[in-house]
Order: structure tokens, then sequence, then C-alpha cells
């Protein structure tokens, strides 16, 4: 349970003075539901009004505040005029500016006859001196509360910096003293101050230095930021590691099978890779492990031999894909595989339902399937496995670990494998696990030709049609990606839909169409098609995105390339090259290109390599983003930015280690103040995990 202190920060916004529930649901957008929220949203720039000339001498373009003496109100002439009042001081004249503006309204604030304190932007208009819509208008004698440094939040539509500004001060004065959990002597060493301190200090900026993430204050609030996902981590980790782990070794002999009966030999990378992961599973602690390797460089005949090695061993292993097109694609290519070592192997989706669903999860149940290939539908409640050993998790970043663990709940000291074609930066990696064991695939299959790519403008797509159907007709079966129109998917498909049709008008029957959209089955029907079938050219969105496989495939056309990010064109590129023939890609962009752009295009053609790719990636877009947002499975911080505070972020895994070292249920005095520090990031769940939790 939130501890008493805290409740004053999770009390929602509406409990803030001047927050209605006309503007909680605005709020709730730009921060989010609770009080500490607001706490967490800092500025990201400061208005210096201490700035107070004379009016003659007040320089345009500048924020100013200046007391003046108010004069004529002349109202406008038609709604479309603004509301002007004439003020002067003993040097010049001011006129100030106001939009739709309610004269009984400004009559009161601005008084003819008398003094007032206004200030804002200082603009020339036709030679006269003007201020339009004022900042601030005070009395006089309020002039000092005036003439400050004030910090500039992030906003959004309906909600101006004097609602957030209001908003956020009401907050910071429901934040309580809180004891403190950092180590005193760290503490001391970093010259930093107690969480109050540092919470209103980064609030309260006095110049645009004190917005850097490097201050102190806010240094000190992105430690402990970091330092609750760290802790919740290991507490996770900790409890895992309690429960008896067990060994799981089997006798190699229905991997031998496949080996066998597969066309080619594991690489090198393979081979290692395969070792270490069989390796873990066969000690007794619980695998976590993950294994990162490039598109293409043959990930899943990995997951399959270390699946077998479970049942070799009596248990079961299950493979989970974050889509249904891939987990039945998974479905495909491991079915032949199986069935030549004589496993029992089962897909299960969100599509099946009813008798043949209950089917499925008896042969789960029973035993009867050894292997388990789906999507998320295999987290659910009522499916069952005889005696679960292994979960392997394909393109994890799209699970969230939460769901890693209910799936680890399935079995007896479940070992999990994580699978992922985006070269994680180790800091991020951090985050999201803590310590996690890393198998890396480095070579590619041998065999494999470059991909020639090539960068053209898009008014040369009939030049571009002409070399597909030169293409198709020696017999190659192309991809033709659509541009993200917009964050709408109606928009995309509007796009591909218009694309299939002239391709098709061109191309004739062969042109097959495939997005987000469709119902699973329709989908499934279509890359099949597109795989064994009559289909010549697969018309996307950016479903395709992850894992297909389809080796015949040696040309893709992306179309507004430049709208996509770099590791998502890799991503995409990774699905040709993977046969014999000597593939291509076309990436077509509307120009002029901007300088992000052109580097990610450039990045692009000169090299293939994954690692490479996404170090660039994170250099033209920054850690946030490379992961993409939410769906990610990796922790957002809101005060942490890992591009900078990544020594922080070593830093608390350390302490987070030795806490739980000196401490490993939080009972002591600081323990208890790092039980507050969990829930104040809302870690909850992992103050679960405590024995008196
Ligand atoms: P990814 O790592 O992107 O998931 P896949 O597992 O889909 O890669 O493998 C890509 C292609 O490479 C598949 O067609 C697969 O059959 C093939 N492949 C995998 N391992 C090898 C190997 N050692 N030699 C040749 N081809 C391989
Ligand atoms: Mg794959």
């Amino acid at each position: 349970m939130r501890p008493e202190i805290l409740y004053p920060l999770f009390a929602p916004v509406t409990a803030l003075a001047g927050v209605g529930p006309r503007f909680a649901k605005l709020f709730e957008a730009l921060a989010g539901p609770h009080t500490v929220d607001l706490c967490w949203h800092l500025p990201s720039g400061v208005i210096d009004r201490r700035y107070a000339p004379k009016v003659a001498a007040a320089q345009p373009g500048r924020i100013a505040t200046v007391t003046v003496t108010v004069g004529q109100h002349r109202a406008a002439r038609s709604p479309r005029q603004p509301y002007k009042i004439a003020c002067h001081d003993e040097t010049g004249e001011l006129e100030l500016v106001f939009f739709h503006a309610r004269e009984d309204y400004l009559r009161r604030i601005l008084p003819e006859g008398q003094q007032r304190v206004v200030s804002g932007k200082v603009e020339v208009f036709a030679d006269a001196l003007q201020m339009t819509h004022p900042d601030h208008v005070a009395p006089p004698e309020e002039s000092a509360e005036v003439m400050t440094v004030e910090p500039v939040y992030p906003l959004t539509a309906g909600l101006s910096l004097k609602v957030v500004g209001k908003a956020v001060r009401a907050a910071l004065e429901r934040a309580p003293e809180l004891p403190e959990w950092l180590d005193p002597a760290f503490l001391g060493r970093q010259g930093w101050e107690g969480w109050r301190e540092s919470l209103g200090r980064a609030h309260a900026p006095e110049d645009e230095a004190d917005i850097s993430p490097l201050t102190r204050a806010r240094q000190r609030l992105a430690y402990d930021e970091l330092l609750a996902n760290q802790l919740a981590l290991a507490l996770v980790r900790a409890r895992q590691r309690r429960q008896r782990g067990r060994s799981v070794r089997g006798d190699g002999r229905l991997r031998g099978a496949v080996l066998d009966a597969l066309p080619y030999g594991l690489t090198g990378a393979q081979q290692r890779a395969l070792a270490e992961i069989t390796d873990d599973m066969a000690a007794e602690s619980r695998m976590l492990r993950l294994l990162q390797g490039d598109v293409g460089s043959g990930k899943t005949v990995v997951a399959l031999l270390a699946m077998l090695s479970a049942v070799e061993a009596g248990g079961q292993a299950a493979l989970m894909a974050p889509t249904e097109v891939l987990a039945r694609q998974h479905y495909q290519t491991l079915q032949p595989l199986a069935a030549a070592a004589g496993v029992g192997l089962e897909v299960l989706t969100g599509r099946d339902k009813g008798k043949s669903r209950n089917a499925i999860l008896a042969r789960l149940a029973n035993g009867e399937a050894g292997i388990a290939v789906g999507t998320h539908a295999l987290f659910q409640e009522d499916v069952e496995f005889r005696d679960l050993a292994l979960a392997v998790i394909d393109e994890q970043h799209r699970f969230g670990v939460h769901q890693r663990l209910t799936l680890s709940a399935k079995g007896r000291a479940v070992d999990v494998l994580v699978m992922t074609a985006t070269p994680i930066p180790r800091t991020l990696m951090l985050t999201a696990y803590g310590d996690l064991e890393v198998s890396q695939l480095t070579e590619k299959p041998a065999g494999r030709l470059p991909i020639d790519t090539r960068a053209l403008p898009l008014e040369r797509l009939e030049e571009v049609v002409e070399a597909v159907a030169r293409a198709l007709a020696e017999g190659a079966k192309v991809y033709w990606i659509c541009p993200l129109v917009a964050e709408s998917e109606a928009s995309d498909l509007a796009a591909a839909e218009e694309r299939h049709a002239a391709l098709k008008a061109r191309f004739g029957e062969g042109v097959g169409l495939v997005h987000g959209r469709m119902a699973g089955k329709e989908k499934d029907a279509v890359m099949a098609a597109f795989s064994e079938g009559p289909l010549k050219m697969l018309v996307a969105t950016t479903v395709i995105e992850v894992g297909v496989d389809v080796p015949a495939a040696s040309v893709m056309v992306i179309e507004h390339a430049e709208r996509f990010g770099l590791a998502q064109l890799h991503q995409l590129r990774g699905r040709i090259g993977r046969g014999r023939a000597k593939s291509t890609c076309l990436l077509l962009y509307q120009g002029p290109l901007g300088e992000t752009a052109r580097a990610r295009l450039r990045t692009l053609r000169e090299t293939d390599d994954g690692f490479k790719i996404a170090e660039e990636d994170l250099r033209l877009r920054g850690a946030g983003e490379l992961l993409g947002t939410r769906q990610s499975g990796f922790p957002e911080f809101r005060l942490a930015d890992l591009a900078v505070h990544g020594e922080l972020l070593a830093a608390a895994r350390d302490d987070a280690r030795l806490i739980l070292d000196k401490d490993a249920e939080l009972e002591s005095p600081r323990g208890q103040a790092l039980r507050t520090l969990l829930y104040l990031f809302e870690r909850d769940a992992a103050v679960k995990f405590l024995r008196s939790g």
C-alpha cells in the first residue's frame, strides 16, 4: 500500500486550485493524472522579467516589465480589430493591444488614470510602441512579484502558461518533505540537496543554464528516477533467484534430427549462441538471456534448437511473436522441421476460438504439443502447459516486462530467451532488465550477397516501374512499401490502396496488397500467396516490417523513404537479400531532403550493418526515440535522459545492488525510505516482491 505521506502527491490534478474538470483532461494528456505528474513537469525555458526600462528606452523584441499610467480605452470598431489602451510614463507612450477583448474585464484590471505594472513583449507597430496581450498586469506595489524569472513549461493546446504555471506551483506546495533515501556520503559527494529542495530548485530556474539536465537539482531528480527503476528490477531479479531454477539438459537427439534436415549448416555465431543458451538452461538458476542478431542473421533456427533441447529434457517450450502474421509465419517455417524431429507443434493466436482453440489448449495441457508458437494469446489465463520449461520471446521490445513475468508464471522456473533484431544500446538494456546475459549473432549466414541500395527522387517513379517490370520478367518477387502518410492508419491505407490499384493496372493480377487493417486470416492468405503462391508483387504498409521471411523476394521499393526512421528502413530492407539472387532496394524520396533525411539515406546506402545503423540512428534521433514510444516495452523516463544521464544509470544499478545486498527486504530506515521512493515513481509492483511488502 502506498505510504500515507505520498497521498497529497497522488491526489487527482483536479484537487489543485484552478484545475477544474474541463482542464483535467488536458493536464492528464500534458503531464499525467496525478499531482505528482505536475511536479515532474519540469520547465523547458525561462522568461526573464527583470528588465524594467522606462517606456522610451524599452527595446523592441524584448520581454519588459514597465510601470505605466493607464490612459484612454479604445474599443474595437469591428470584431477583427483589436481593443487598444493608450498608456504612458514620463518618457513616452505604450499601447496595450487585445484581440477578442472583454471590455468590462479590461476596464476592471486597467482602470483609466491609474498606475499599473505590465509585463510582456514590447514591439513596434506603425511607429508606435506596443505590447500585445501582456502576460501580467498588476498594481505598482506588486511590481517586485512580476519582475522575476519565470519558468516556462511545455504546453498543450488549451492550456496557457499561466494556467500550467499556477497548477505546477500548487502541486509543488503539496509536495511533502520525504525521508532521504540516498546514501548521505553519496549525496555529499555529488553536492546534491534533498528531494524537495531539488524539486523546488528545478522549478525555479534563474537563467537558461538552469534548464540543463546537468544541473545538480535535475541530476538528483533523474538519479531518483533511475534508482527506482534499477531497484525495482533488482527486486524482481532477486525474487526470481529465490525461486529455485531447474536444470534443463537435453540429450541432443531431436536437435540432431533437425540439423540433419536443414539444408545448411549453422554459422559459427549460431553455434556459439546456442551453446551459451543451452549452458544457461542446464544450470540450476533461471535463464534470462537476450539473443541479439541483425535481421536475417538466423535467430529463428537458434530458437528452435533451444526449444528442442527443452523438449528433449521432457519439458515444453513456447515461442511468442509480436503479431499474428509473424506467429503464423514462424509456424510455417518450423512445422516441417518439428515434424522431422517428431515433435508436436501448435500455433495459438487471438484468432483461434471455440472448439479448435479448446483442442489446442488440450494438446498444450497434456503435453502432446512439445512446442507452442503464438502471440500474446499464449499469456491468457486459461492457457496451461503440462510442463513449460522455456519461453522464447521474439522481437521482445513490443512486449512489456509485465507480460514476460506472466509468461514465466505459466511453468515451473521457466527459462526465458528474448530475441531482438534491434541492436539495443547497453544503457537501454539496463533500464529494461537490469543485468541480463547477451548472446550475439555477429555474422550472417554465408553466401548472402550485399543488397544494392539506391536512392532516387520520386519524379523517377516511371523508371522505377520499368526496372521492376524487368525484375518481374526475370522471376523476382517484389515488395512495394507504401509511405507513411500520416499518424493515421486510415490515410496510410488510402495511399496503399491507390498504389495497389495503379500497379495492378500495370502488372495484372499478380499484385497483392497487405495492410494493418486486414483481418488476420486475410493477411495470412496474402502472405502465403506471395511466399509460395501466384503473387509476384506485394504492396504493403509496414506490417511486413518485422520478421517476415520470403527468400525469393529480391526487390524492394520504398516510397517516401524520407518519412521512415533509419532502423525501420533497415528492418524493411532486411526482408530481401535472403535468397541466392542479387537483391536491390530502391529508396524513393520526395525532395528536397532535410539534413537528417539525407544522412539517413546515405547511411543506408553505405552500410548493411545493423549495429552501425543503430548507432547512427541513436546519434540522429537520440535515445528516447530509438525504440519507438510506448509499445516499446522500455521504460519511459520523466526526469532522466539516457543520452546525458548514462553515468547516473550505471551508478544507480550499482547502488541498487549494494542496497539489496545489505538490506534485502528494505527494512532499515533507509530501506523504508527507499520503499517510499518506489511508490513515488509508481513501482508499486516491485514492492510486492518484498516479504513484508
Ligand atoms: P532473423 O534473425 O531475421 O529472424 P531468420 O531466422 O528469419 O532471421 O533467418 C533468415 C533466413 O536465413 C531464413 O531464410 C533462414 O532459413 C536462413 N538461415 C538461417 N541460418 C542460416 C545458415 N546458417 N545458413 C544459411 N541460411 C540460414
Ligand atoms: Mg526473425
